[in-house]
């Protein structure tokens, strides 16, 4: 193949293949030939319909969060919650560090999401970008997985089979708004074109232009063709020598990111994630991790114990629902990422492929491990009738709100493009790398 400028090629996140730029139209979806990685899907009228969807979803947003989502009726005491009440539940029940990550995940990013959104499209959909644009879109790329309100509304549905045999259920409007806004949550994202983003902010010439045209072959590695691909935006840029010292890296020119050849110390971060990971694993499902006190007894139960009562009532589909969230994730987040990571230097064109697409399933599924904690902080809000029926969290919620949040940032932290390098460049030295090509 001849050589291409570097702004008519890109480089596959995934494998860092250099390709020339796909244009696909409408309806389709380009890919990577060599590892499957989706790289550019278009979405008609994007700005417009994101800025519908947001604005919408900021109405119900208070709604959604204050009002109450149910009332439950038991022997004529009635009891209430909102989903900003689950979380001072868990705070007052002397569980804040739990209280902060469904505080964060629940109501603070799915909010800032919404915002942050708005604060992207409106601009660009009434032609007048910002430079500021760049990094609020780098922003939105980083916190979109930690907004978790689809989670939280699967969490209501099992918490109410959970309770329906306990109380009589009505539900209020929070449970609807929240709905609502779950789904202007997911339509958003859906509907929104990152790549058309940074296209507008190229046209109107918001970007810095680059030193001077790069030419490289497409068909290889951009690394070992010299050249660095942001990992925010996808933006290309020649490698030079300064590129192998991560401690001063370049920032791309586009989004501000730091450009590394590859993440700094990925291998070592990851393993030590991991690591921290199994530890913390352990006593998530070794000690009880919710406790219902009964008319004066008290019954503490572990994460098994809460899958197995819905298998005993019968709820076959909620508990394989928990049993896959809370046991078969996390565990395979765990193996399939060790897996991942000791066999990073095995060179099988089809089993990198494989791992790949693994590794991109682990990062899809981890963040779905949380539904436990959203049932039982939901559960504690809702279930105190008085010396009756309580249920309130206990010691297990933290480690194992613990094993999901250092398993997604394992997940984070691991440059899956090193299942594809070549041990030269996996045993850390980009200088041989980094210089420049044809320019
Ligand atoms: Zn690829
Ligand atoms: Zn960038």
């Amino acid at each position: 193949m001849r050589p291409l400028p570097l702004s008519r090629l890109c480089a596959c996140g995934a494998c860092d293949l250099l390709l020339p730029r796909p244009e696909p139209a409408v309806g389709e979806i380009a890919t990577c030939p060599r590892c499957g990685h989706r790289l550019y899907k278009p979405k008609p009228d994007s700005p417009n319909r994101v800025l519908a969807l947001v604005l919408t979803g900021l109405m119900l947003y208070p709604m959604a969060i204050f009002l109450p989502l149910m009332t439950l009726d038991n022997l004529g005491m009635s009891e209430s919650a909102s989903v900003f009440d689950s979380c001072l539940a868990l705070w007052r029940n002397h569980y804040p560090d739990v209280a902060v990550v469904v505080l964060a995940t629940a109501v603070v990013f799915p909010l800032v999401k919404l915002l942050l959104l708005a604060a992207i499209v409106l601009p660009l959909g009434l032609d007048a970008p910002r430079p500021s644009t760049a990094r609020l879109l780098r922003l939105h790329l980083h916190l979109e997985e930690w907004g978790m309100d689809e989670i939280y509304f699967l969490g209501i549905l099992v918490t109410v089979v959970k309770i329906t045999s306990m109380a009589h259920i009505e539900y209020d409007i929070g449970f609807w708004a929240f709905l609502g806004l779950t789904l202007l949550s997911i339509a958003s994202i859906q509907a929104l074109d990152r790549e058309w983003c940074w296209q507008q902010l190229r046209s109107h010439h918001l970007l810095p232009p680059p030193a001077g045209e790069t030419l490289a072959v497409p068909g290889r590695g951009a690394l070992v063709s010299g050249v660095l691909r942001c990992l925010d935006c996808g933006l290309l840029a020649a490698c030079t020598e300064d590129d192998a010292d991560r401690h001063a890296p370049r920032r791309c020119r586009r989004c501000g990111a730091a450009l590394h050849p590859r993440k700094p110390a990925s291998l070592e971060r990851t393993w030590a994630l991991l690591v921290t990971a199994v530890i913390l694993a352990l006593p998530a499902n070794l000690l009880p991790i919710m406790r219902v006190d009964r008319l004066g007894s008290s019954e503490r139960s572990t994460i098994m114990d809460g899958i197995v009562y819905f298998f005993k009532a019968g709820d076959y589909t909620v508990g394989i629902v928990i049993f896959v969230a809370s046991m078969l994730v996390p565990l395979f987040k765990i193996f399939g990422m060790v897996i991942v990571l000791l066999t990073i230097g095995a060179r099988q064109a089809a089993s990198q492929r494989q791992k790949t697409i693994m590794f991109h399933f682990i990062e899809f599924i981890g963040r779905w491990s949380l539904l436990d904690i959203f049932v039982i902080a939901l559960l504690q809000a809702l279930v105190h009738f008085g010396s009756l029926t309580s249920i309130q969290a206990d010691t297990a919620s933290r480690y194992f709100a613990g094993v999901v949040v250092t398993t997604m940032l394992a997940a984070k932290t691991l440059d899956v493009r090193l299942l594809w390098d070549r041990p030269r460049l996996r045993r850390g030295r980009p200088r041989d790398v980094c210089a420049p090509v044809g320019t």
